[in-house]
């Protein structure tokens, strides 16, 4: 299994189950996250790592349901998180921040798939 993540520091890198057993060493706060199981498990769940055949479907955004244009991800930090949200790059129409990025995906996707062509 691998992973990838979209937030910095780690945006776009690929990590093997070996990195990521160094991350957690090296990184996380072991108080909050007694366990390597327990911490990947609520990565994946809140989309800050991704495994690599999740991350390639998230990477296929469809166009901008009003002008066709493409869509990207953009984020933001609020409070202890990070928010998410997927803007169209030429009219800038986007789906309002959230904290995950599959509910973001879905809302941008299915804004699209409502028109119908
Ligand atoms: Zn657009």
């Amino acid at each position: 299994m691998r992973y990838v993540s979209y937030e910095e520091p780690f945006k776009n890198k690929i990590f093997t189950e070996k990195q990521m057993r160094e991350v957690y060493r090296d990184m996380v706060n072991k108080k909050e996250y007694p366990d390597f199981d327990c911490w990947i498990s609520d990565m994946l769940k809140s989309g800050v790592f991704e495994t690599e055949g999740e991350w390639e479907k998230l990477k296929e955004l469809k166009p901008c349901k009003w002008c066709g244009g493409k869509g990207k991800w953009i984020s933001m930090p609020h409070d202890k998180d990070i928010l998410v949200a997927i803007e169209c790059m030429d009219c800038h129409i986007g789906t309002g921040f959230r904290k995950n990025k599959k509910e973001v995906l879905q809302l941008w996707n299915n804004k699209r798939r409502k028109v119908g062509k």
